[in-house]
């Protein structure tokens, strides 16, 4: 088991990327708190590790809180003593040219994806450093290296959350923390469905994402929880600082 006693905090953990990151993290031996606002879907998500012998901690919070934060770590030190792991992938996307979006679209997308990214590795890195350890993962987007438009708030929040992670795993490397990004391509998960149903053609949409990946499919978000568990376990010893782009090729042309 690749996280064996291991605590890991796992925001977004309700649906799609995360709840596939936080399912694998606990058959990989770690106790994982979760954290997401949809109360039912934590539920869903904790019971499935707990029917399989798992433990979880649901942490209903919105990221963009630094009280919620701040007593969700708090929450996780009382249960289990340390924080090992932490993966930020709640996140939002809204759609939109900048001509169209307003200041409540822009400061909604960046108080989620970045402000709520800052503010849960500001209280669990704490933990972290006092221990000497940590393995932090956050979740940008293959879009911050090469968008197809038309989501400007999005795409500027996932090159904040790539520089962001790059200056905090230089920051923190002494002290034994990694820090990486995933950047994922067009995953199945609730999010880009909701995104297809702002388009006048959904299927053409859709496949035009299939074509856009050089492996002509979109992935599955098991296959970005496998990335997660890498930058996450020992196995990535020596890997700090890096974007990890799981895309099917998307940004290699
Ligand atoms: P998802 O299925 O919509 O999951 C995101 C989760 O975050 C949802 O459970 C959502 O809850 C939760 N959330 C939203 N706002 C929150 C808040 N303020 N506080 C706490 N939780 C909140 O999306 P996903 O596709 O798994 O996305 C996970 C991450 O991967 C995101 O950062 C996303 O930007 C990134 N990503 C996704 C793709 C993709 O194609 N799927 C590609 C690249 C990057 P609600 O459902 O209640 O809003």
């Amino acid at each position: 088991m690749k996280l064996k006693d291991r605590i890991a905090i796992v925001t977004g953990a309700a649906s799609g990327i995360g709840a596939a990151s936080a399912r694998l993290f606990a058959a990989e031996g770690a106790r994982v708190a979760l954290v997401d606002l949809d109360e039912g879907g934590l539920a869903a998500v904790a019971d499935e590790i707990r029917a399989k012998g798992g433990e979880a901690l649901e942490i209903v919070a919105d990221v963009s809180r630094d009280d919620q934060a701040g007593a969700g770590v708090d929450r996780v030190l009382q249960a289990w003593g340390k924080v090992d792991v932490l993966m930020t992938a709640a996140g939002i996307s809204l759609g939109g040219t900048v001509d169209k979006i307003d200041e409540a679209i822009w400061d909604r997308t960046f108080a989620i994806n970045v402000k709520g990214t800052y503010l849960w590795v500001h209280h669990a890195i704490r933990p972290m450093i006092a221990a000497g350890s940590g393995a932090i993962v956050t979740v940008g987007s293959q879009l911050a290296q090469a968008s197809l438009g038309k989501n400007a708030a999005y795409v500027a929040s996932k090159g904040a959350i790539a520089s962001f992670t790059k200056t905090i795993a230089v920051d923190h490397a002494a002290q034994g923390i990694r820090v990486n990004a995933l950047m994922p391509g067009v995953i199945d998960t609730p999010m880009p469905a909701r995104s297809l149903q702002r388009q006048a053609d959904p299927e053409a949409a859709r496949q035009v994402w299939r074509q856009r990946h050089p492996m002509g499919r979109i992935g599955q978000p098991e296959e970005v929880a496998r990335a997660a568990l890498f930058l996450a376990s020992d196995d990535s010893s020596f890997v700090t600082g890096t974007l990890l782009f799981v895309d099917g090729g998307w940004t290699a042309h």
